[in-house]
This record gives structure tokens, sequence and C-alpha cells, in this order.
């Protein structure tokens, strides 16, 4: 007798919580990735003979490390920080650190996970990788966020190269952390390269990766959007968060016509029924990138409802766009958003969304689009600073948001040719196995290693 595919995912699943206990948001990753990859290994059983599942949860390596740094006070302090290095099988390691409490093995594994098939989908040369610590910079000063983070590269350095691993941003970490990693890299290694992507402009960066990531999910949703005959003109949309990828996604929304009606930060979320306008949008960032205030503030200043301890899913709207962290999107969040008539969402966090939430935005059938398709284009904007590096090179903004809008359209056509059944897109599927067959043949054609 032979088994079923959902007897064999069990299995699958059955083994990888065994080998990793205690890691639920890598556990949750790799689900999402095997239900969908399962059935095409089934139907091309040379990946199946290779093991290439097994092989692709494990990674090549992950690095623990201590961090010791002292504050503006002289005590000495000590924090966990990692680097997990999870496949270099099409290009070196790339991903992002991010600097939160809540970061752990398990969080990173599964970002690493999710950065492998991601990075195949943008179609440049970029294997998967992922690190950061616990440390927390909200309530540090500059001078104790610079120790740190002279600190943690006086490690990390031996470990990334331009041609080994070159790190990136995430949450915690932004332009200003950027320079003090890079500045310490440059000093310990002797040497300028790309070795760390998000640079500012004087020191090699490129133009428009702060705002890749939430610019290339609205060109992804709106090439869901246009594949159906709609436009973002007129949509109101949602919006948490109120980092990198939220403030750069609620300016390509105005760009484009809809109109934003909420943002948020790990106390509440505002909802401003008139919308997010350029100068307001201009007000909130530099509250939070400058002053490093609070949402809060923003309804003292424009006079809308603050909601304190909560997301902001129960609000209607056409769209929906979660850019603060995994999982803010629950079986109850996403009951609420089809209930209340959502078109599309476009996951600019990584794994915003349960995998209870996820069935229920399947079930619906509306126009679901994944974090490792929807968000890609920071990664992505990320690989082009290092070939503008390589080749001693600044690239002009029209340019490089050209090759944005072309990426994420190619990664779109990707999800369609993969996930397409009957007339509906099953994004999921889609972004899943064409990331896996291209990470699978290079594992392939290495050999058993
Ligand atoms: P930032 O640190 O710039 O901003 C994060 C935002 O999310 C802040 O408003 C923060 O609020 C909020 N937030 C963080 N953790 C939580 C939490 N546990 N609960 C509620 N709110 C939270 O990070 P980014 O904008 O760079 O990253 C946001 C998401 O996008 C992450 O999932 C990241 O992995 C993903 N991403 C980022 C990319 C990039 O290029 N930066 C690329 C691809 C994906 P507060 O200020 O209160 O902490």
């Amino acid at each position: 007798m032979t088994m079923s595919t959902d007897a064999r995912l069990d299995a699958f699943m059955a083994r990888l919580v065994e080998r990793n206990p205690g890691e639920p948001e890598f556990h949750q990753a790799v689900h999402e990735v095997a239900q969908s990859v399962m059935p095409y290994i089934e139907a091309h059983p040379a990946y199946g003979k290779a093991n290439i599942l097994e092989r692709l949860t494990e990674p090549d390596r992950a690095i623990l490390f201590r961090v010791t740094w002292q504050d503006d006070d002289g005590n000495v302090r000590v924090n966990k920080a990692y680097r997990v290095q999870f496949n270099n099988a099409i290009g070196p390691y790339k991903g992002g650190l991010r600097f939160h409490p809540s970061v752990n093995l398990s969080v990173l594994k599964f970002l690493g996970f999710e950065q492998i098939f991601k990075n195949s989908l943008t179609g440049l040369p970029m294997g998967g990788a992922k690190g950061g610590s616990d440390f927390d910079p909200k309530g540090k000063s500059d001078g104790e966020v610079m120790r740190f983070c002279h600190a943690m590269m006086s490690e990390l350095w031996r470990h990334i190269g331009k041609d080994t691993d070159v790190p990136a941003g995430d949450i915690g970490v932004g332009g200003r952390e950027i320079g003090y990693l890079f500045g310490q890299y440059k000093r310990l290694q002797n040497e300028w390269g790309g070795t760390m992507t998000g640079k500012a402009i004087a020191y090699g960066g490129s133009l428009i990766r702060p705002e890749a990531t939430g610019y290339g999910t609205v060109y992804f949703v709106q090439e869901m959007l246009r594949r159906q005959g709609g436009t973002l003109e007129g949509k109101t949309a949602l919006v948490s968060g109120a980092g990198n990828v939220a403030l750069y996604t609620i300016e390509k929304l105005l760009h484009l016509g809809a109109k934003p009606l909420t943002a948020s930060d790990s106390s509440g979320y505002i909802y401003d029924p008139d919308g997010i306008n350029e100068d307001k949008l201009a007000w909130l960032a530099e509250l939070k990138t400058v002053r490093r205030g609070r949402v809060k503030e923003y309804a003292e200043e424009f006079g809308c409802e603050y909601h304190a301890g909560k997301r902001p899913w129960g609000v209607k709207a056409d769209l929906a766009f979660p850019s603060a962290t995994q999982n803010e999107i629950d079986e109850v969040a996403a009951t609420k958003l089809v209930k209340n008539g959502v078109l599309a969402v476009g996951e600019g966090a990584n794994m915003p969304t349960s995998r209870e939430g996820a069935d229920v935005f399947q079930a619906a059938k509306i126009l679901y689009g994944p974090s490792k398709a929807a968000n890609a284009g920071g990664v992505a904007v990320s690989g082009l600073e290092q070939s503008q590096n390589a080749v001693r090179l600044s690239w002009p903004r029209e340019e490089v948001d050209e090759r944005l809008k072309t990426i994420m359209s190619n990664i779109h056509a990707k999800c369609v040719e993969f996930g397409c059944e009957d007339d509906h897109v099953d994004y999921v599927k889609g972004a899943n196995i064409a990331g896996f067959v291209k990470i699978a043949d290079a594992v392939m054609s290495y050999g058993v290693m």
C-alpha cells in the first residue's frame, strides 16, 4: 500500500519536529512549503529519491555567539547573537539581521528557511540566511547601539564576506545599525567590499533599497489586481507596523491612488478615516525614524482614533498589508478581514499570517500574496546593490525602480505558472513550487552533499 500525500506530509513533519524540538515558528514555515511541494515531488520522483526536502530543512550551519558590551552607566551587558547560514546552492548566503527581544533560534531558522525560496524567486544568485540578536535597540542611546553593533561584528566578521554571506537589515536593524556594523566589518577585514546591503548612499548603498520592500509589496498586489482587471486607484488599505516596510508601503499606495487608513506599532494602532496623506506620512516617518516615538502620538497630532494593544484587522478596507511581524493575523483576524470584504492581502512582513489564518484566506479564494513572493523586492534590490558594488557603479533611481518592478512582475508570473488552478491562482503554492524547483535542481547538480 502506498502512503497518501497527507500521510507523507504528517510523517515528514513528525520527523522534523522530533529533530527540531521547541521551534514552532520553524515548524510552521516548513509545513507551509512541504504542503505545497509534497505533491510536486510525488509527481517528480527524482526529487524524492534525492531526499531533497529533508536536505533543505537542515541548515548548512548555525552559528551562536556571545556579544559583550558596555551600557552608558558602565555596566557590562551580554546578549546572544546568531547567524543561520541555511543554503548557498544558488549564490552566497543572503538575509537580514534582526534585533528584537523575541529573537531565538526558531525565529531565525524560520526566516532563514523562507529566505532560501524568496531569494530563488527573485531570479538573482543569492542563497538563504538570517541572523540577529535578542538585543533590544528600543530605549538605548546611539552610543549603546554603536557599542553593541561593533561588539557583535567583532565575532560575525569572520563568518561573512562578499562572496560568502552578505547580511542586511530587518526588524530593529535600519540605516543607523547597518552603518555601525559595516564600519566595524570594514575595519576588521581591511577591505571595502559589498559585504552588507542596506548601506547609505554615501558609502555604497543603492537608491531605492530603503523603499524596496514596501514598494515591491504594493507592486505585487497591483499585479494580482491587474490580472483580474482591477487597479489600486481609490482602494482603501490597512497597513500594520510603522517601520521601514510599513512606511514605504504607505508611500507607494499613495503614489498609486490608494487610501491607507492605519499604521501600528507594538503598543497599538491608529485609524485615520480621512487617510494618511503625504504630509501626515512625512510626520509619521519623522516620528518613527528620527524621534523614535510611538504611533499613539499620530492620533494626538491629527485627532484620529488610537486603539491601545490592538491590531488594525477589524477595520473595513479593500486591501491589507501586514508589515510588522510574524503571526500578526490569526484565524479570528483573517475571518474579520474576509467578512469585511477584503480583496487582496500583500504580506510585507515575513509569515505575518498564522497557519489557520492562511487557511481562511485560501478557503475564501481572495488574492493572497504570501511573504516569500510579495516582500521579495527588498532582498532583490539588495542583490542589485551587490551588483552595483561589484562593478563600482551607482545606478539612477529610475533604473533601480524599473528593475524592481520587472522582478516583482516576474515573481508574479512564476506564481501564476505554478499556482494556477482553473482560473484561481493559489499564490502560496505557486511561490513555494517555483522557489523550490530552482533550489532543488541546483542542490542535485552537486551530487550527494
Ligand atoms: P522595523 O524595525 O523597521 O519596523 C517594525 C515595525 O513592526 C515597528 O513598527 C514595530 O513596532 C512593529 N513590530 C515589531 N515587532 C512587533 C511585534 N512583536 N508586535 C507588534 N508590532 C511589532 O522592521 P521592518 O519594517 O524592516 O520589518 C517588518 C517586517 O518586514 C518583518 O517581518 C521583516 O522580517 C519583514 N521584512 C523586512 C524587510 C526589509 O527590507 N526591512 C525585507 C523583507 C521582509 P515597535 O516600534 O513598537 O517595535
